[in-house]
């Protein structure tokens, strides 16, 4: 596979270069020049096949000029290593559960992809490297897991001391081995701004190969396209027609859905929903994209101004918006909406969706009043969480909910993190050391 630049489709880099840059030079995004077709045949057989089974399909019409067929399906089998499930909300709209992981959330798909991937090419250069990332909650759960003992890399994650829910808190701060958790006194662009700087910082560089595990690389991306095509598999000889409805920030586990459907996977239409920080329904209403500072909101994941992916989405309609529109419709609820949405869903069915989640049960809803529902369509709403990573408002609610077992062993093992203010001085000097 050969990927571009979204700001430049004359560039042209391997995918190990992409995996490691993240970036390409130009602040673009890196995108694959050519989306080969899934075999028509192959998807016909998926009901026959498992999560891992089909991952491997995805992943190995990707990148089967990049990776073994023997090394790719031991990394997707790693990396694809808990399920997930359905849930049947109603008879036409389902709960893609995608927080069986460690972390958790979604990102596990991607957190543990990149990092088999990037022990992948490590192990043939005989290289280390250093990650750096900052976290508002999610994120470094997911990269902290994910990274967890894979050879040839160190993580160093910072986050907001205070400002993370003590489940996310104690998915950072309780691993050990090669991950070290910084709580920065400060907030979330604190800690990305000490990152930044740090990547342009000429000693570290010379000292450490730094490498970022931010949410655009290619890598997080393709596994999260496993998903929407395992659901297509088990809902396909029951419906004619798929409409995935995600909460979306940075648009990057729609944008990888959007991918899937250009390689070949029968979607009707997505639907991204959006708290507050609706930059996108607005665009998608206007033609003009005002990117601004994020609001905070009850689905705090998805508190984006400006959102990063997006641009990726656009490279694949070519920029053209009713083209676009044709594929994808976005709508944004506000906080009050997000509560009502998760006590609705609670008194219906006796089951917790978290406030991220909320937003998609909101679109499908706006969805099937405003437009004819025939039996043939079947909406999936992907989960994004469990609720027990945002409990406050679960306790507001009066709401309670199982806490699954990887919360129980959390419980159990010590926090080990470093404090320090904001000075990058301070965050230079625990590196070098
Ligand atoms: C990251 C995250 C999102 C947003 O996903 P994007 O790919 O950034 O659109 C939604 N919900 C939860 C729980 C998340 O952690």
């Amino acid at each position: 596979m050969k990927l571009y630049s979204t700001k430049n489709h004359d560039l042209s880099v391997d995918l190990e270069t992409a995996v490691f840059n993240s970036l390409p030079a130009d602040k673009g995004l890196y995108m694959p020049t050519i989306l080969p077709q899934i075999d028509k045949i192959l998807m016909e057989n998926w009901d026959k096949k498992t999560l891992p089974e089909i991952a491997f399909d995805i992943a190995y019409t990707l990148l089967k000029d990049d990776i073994s067929a023997e090394d790719l399906k031991a990394i997707v089998d790693e990396a694809a290593n808990f399920e997930a499930p359905l849930y049947p909300l109603q008879d036409d709209t389902f709960v893609l559960e995608l927080f069986h992981g460690p972390s958790l959330a979604f990102k596990d798909f991607g957190g543990r992809f990149m990092s088999r991937m990037m022990a992948h090419f490590l192990k043939k250069e005989q290289k280390e490297i250093q990650i750096l990332v900052a976290t508002s909650g999610d994120t470094g759960g997911a990269v902290a897991l994910g990274f967890l003992n894979v050879p040839g890399i160190k993580v160093t994650i910072l986050y907001p001391k205070g400002k993370v829910s003590l489940i996310q808190e104690l998915q950072l701060t309780t691993n050990g081995n090669n991950i070290e958790a910084i709580a920065i006194d400060g907030t979330f662009d604190d800690c990305q701004a000490l990152v930044k700087r740090a990547f342009h910082d000429e000693d570290l560089n010379a000292k450490l190969n730094l490498t970022s595990a931010n949410s655009i690389n290619i890598s997080r991306l393709i596994p999260q396209m496993f998903y929407y095509a395992n659901t297509y598999a088990k809902l396909k000889n029951d419906f004619e027609d798929l409409v995935f409805v995600t909460p979306s920030g940075n648009f990057g586990n729609i944008a990888a859905g959007m991918i899937a459907y250009k390689m070949g996977l029968p979607v009707k239409k997505f639907i991204a929903a959006t708290n507050s920080n609706d930059i996108v329904p607005q665009y998608l209403e206007s033609g003009v994209y005002n990117a601004r500072p994020s609001v905070q909101t009850l689905a705090n994941a998805m508190d984006v101004g400006d959102p990063s992916n997006f641009v990726r989405i656009l490279d694949m309609f070519n920029n053209d918006i009713e083209k676009l529109k044709e594929m994808l419709s976005a709508c944004a609820y506000n906080d009050e909406q997000i509560k009502e949405a998760i006590l609705e869903v609670h008194k219906a069915k006796n089951y917790v969706v978290c406030p991220h989640t909320a937003t998609g049960y909101l679109a499908v809803k706006d969805l099937k009043e405003n437009t004819a529902v025939t039996e043939k369509t079947a909406y999936i709403i992907l989960a994004t969480a469990h609720p027990c990573k945002f409990p406050d408002v679960f306790e507001e609610l009066g709401i309670k909910y199982e806490e699954p077992e990887q919360v129980a062993e959390l419980y159990k093992k010590d926090k080990h993190q470093v404090e320090m203010n904001n000075s990058f001085e301070d965050f230079k000097a625990f590196l070098m050391k």
